[in-house]
C-alpha cells in the first residue's frame, strides 16, 4: 500500500508521456516513440523495456520477418489489467474499472448515504470495485492474490472533502459526520494488496478533465460546483497540491455577501456558504421557497423562477470574484468549472463577467473559460490516471 506523491514524470518523454503516445495510437513503435520525444533510440529503449518489465506496454504484432527485422509493435495490454476507481458523492458514488491507458471498462452508479460512515460506505465500495474487476460477486475476493482479481493494478478514490496527502486522512469535511481524520489510506490497505491513491473530488476532476480535454496545456484550474464546492489545478502538466494537499480548496475563501451566511466552518461569508449548491437550498428554503435538493434548484432556475434565477447571479459572481484572484495570481491558459452547477446559465454568466471585469487584461487575453465536458466519469477517470501516474512513477 502506497500513498503516491504528485506524478514526478511531466517532462516530454518520461514514461507516463511514452505510455500516453501507445495509448492513444500516436505512437505504435520505438521509433515513433524516439521520433516524438526527441530522445535517443537507445533511452527510449530503455524506457520501454522497463515498462514493459511492469506489464504497462506489451510488444504486439511481431510478424513475419522478411529478410530485414520487422520493428516490434508496442501496445497497451488488454489482457484485462485495470485499474480500480471511486468517485464518492453526498448522494452517488461512481465506481468503474478502466484500463491502462485510462479508458472506462466498465461504470456503475451506486446510491450512497455518506452519514452511513466510513466503514460502511468505503467497505461496500471498494468490494463492488474488486467485484467489477475480477468479474465476480461483491466480496467474492478482495485481495489482488486471488482469481482474476490478480488485474487489478491499484485503485484511485476520490473523496468529497479535504484529504492530507502524504496520509491520505479526511480533515475537517463539510457535511460528511463521523468522517472527520478517517484514515482512508490504511482502511483500504487492509482490504486490497494493490496500490490506493486518495485525493478530493477536485482533484480528480481537474485531473480527469485535463488528461482528457487540454493535455497539451501546462496551466489550468478547474472548478468543481455541485453540492460543494472546490477547485483542482493543474501547473507546469502536474495536479498541483501544495505542502498538505488543500492547494485548490477555495471553499471556505471570503466573498462579499450582505448578509454573509454563516459557514459549517465557524465562519461566515465563506464561497461554499453562499455559492455551493447546498447554500442555494439553504438560501432558497429560507426565502419560503420549498425545495428538496440541489436538482429542485435547478430544476427553478430552468423555470425562471425569480429568487433562484436571482441566488444563482449571486453564485456565479461569488464564484468569479474568487476566481479573479486566482487568475491574477496564477494566471493559468484554461478556468473551467465543472459539477452540477455548470450546467446553470445564470450562474455561469455572471461569473465569466466577473472574472472579466477584475482580471489583469494580460491575464484574460487568451485565457479559454469553459465548461468541462459533462461526463459522469471524469472523476474516475482522474482517479484512474492518479494510480497509473503511481505505478509507472514507482518504478523510472
Ligand atoms: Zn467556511
Amino acid at each position: 500500500m502506497t500513498i503516491d506523491d504528485a506524478p514526478r514524470e511531466a517532462l516530454r518523454g518520461g514514461p507516463r508521456e511514452l505510455l500516453r503516445w501507445v495509448a492513444t495510437g500516436a505512437a505504435v513503435s520505438r521509433a515513433d516513440l524516439s521520433r516524438l520525444s526527441g530522445l535517443s533510440p537507445s533511452t527510449v529503449s530503455q524506457r520501454v523495456e522497463a515498462l514493459i518489465n511492469q506489464g504497462l506496454l506489451e510488444e504486439a504484432g511481431a510478424g513475419q520477418s522478411r529478410g530485414g527485422r520487422r520493428p516490434r509493435q508496442l501496445a497497451v495490454p488488454t489482457g484485462g489489467a485495470v485499474v480500480g476507481a471511486i468517485d464518492l458523492g453526498a448522494h452517488h458514488a461512481r465506481i468503474g474499472t478502466l484500463d491502462l491507458s485510462g479508458r472506462v471498462v466498465q461504470g456503475r452508479t451506486l446510491p450512497v448515504r455518506i452519514e452511513d460512515g466510513p466503514e460502511t460506505v468505503l467497505g461496500t465500495l471498494l468490494a463492488e470495485v474488486t467485484a467489477l474487476a475480477s468479474g465476480g460477486a461483491p466480496g467474492a475476493s478482495l485481495a489482488s492474490g486471488g482469481g482474476a482479481a490478480g488485474a487489478l493494478r491499484g485503485v484511485g478514490i476520490g473523496i468529497p472533502g479535504p484529504v492530507q496527502h502524504s496520509t491520505g486522512r479526511i480533515v475537517s469535511p463539510s457535511r460528511m459526520p463521523g468522517w472527520n481524520g478517517f484514515d482512508v489510506a490504511a482502511f483500504c490497505a487492509d482490504r486490497v494488496d494493490v496500490p490506493v491513491i486518495v485525493d478530493n473530488d477536485a482533484n480528480l476532476m481537474a485531473l480527469g478533465a485535463h488528461r482528457t480535454a487540454h493535455a497539451e496545456l501546462d496551466h489550468a484550474v478547474y472548478i468543481k460546483a455541485g453540492t460543494g464546492i472546490g477547485s483542482g489545478v493543474i501547473s507546469s502538466g502536474r495536479l498541483h497540491r501544495g505542502a498538505q494537499g488543500s492547494a485548490g480548496d477555495i471553499s471556505h475563501c471570503r466573498v462579499v455577501a450582505d448578509p454573509a451566511p454563516l459557514c459549517s466552518c465557524g465562519n461566515a461569508g465563506c464561497l461554499e456558504a453562499v455559492a455551493s449548491g447546498a447554500a442555494l437550498v439553504t438560501a432558497l428554503r429560507e426565502q419560503g421557497v420549498p425545495v428538496d435538493d440541489l436538482t429542485g434548484v435547478l430544476r427553478l432556475i430552468d423555470d425562471g423562477d425569480r429568487h433562484a434565477t436571482a441566488l444563482a447571479r449571486q453564485a456565479g459572481r461569488a464564484i468569479g470574484e474568487i476566481l479573479a484572484v486566482v487568475v491574477n495570481f496564477f494566471n493559468p491558459q484554461v478556468v473551467a468549472i465543472g459539477g452540477r452547477l455548470a450546467d446553470c446559465e445564470p450562474l455561469l454568466a455572471s461569473m465569466r463577467a466577473t472574472l472579466y471585469e477584475r482580471c489583469l487584461p494580460l491575464a484574460t487575453q487568451t485565457l479559454l473559460i469553459e465548461r468541462v465536458a459533462t461526463s459522469q466519469d471524469i472523476g474516475i477517470t482522474g482517479a484512474a490516471h492518479l494510480v497509473i501516474d503511481h505505478v509507472v512513477s514507482a518504478h523510472p
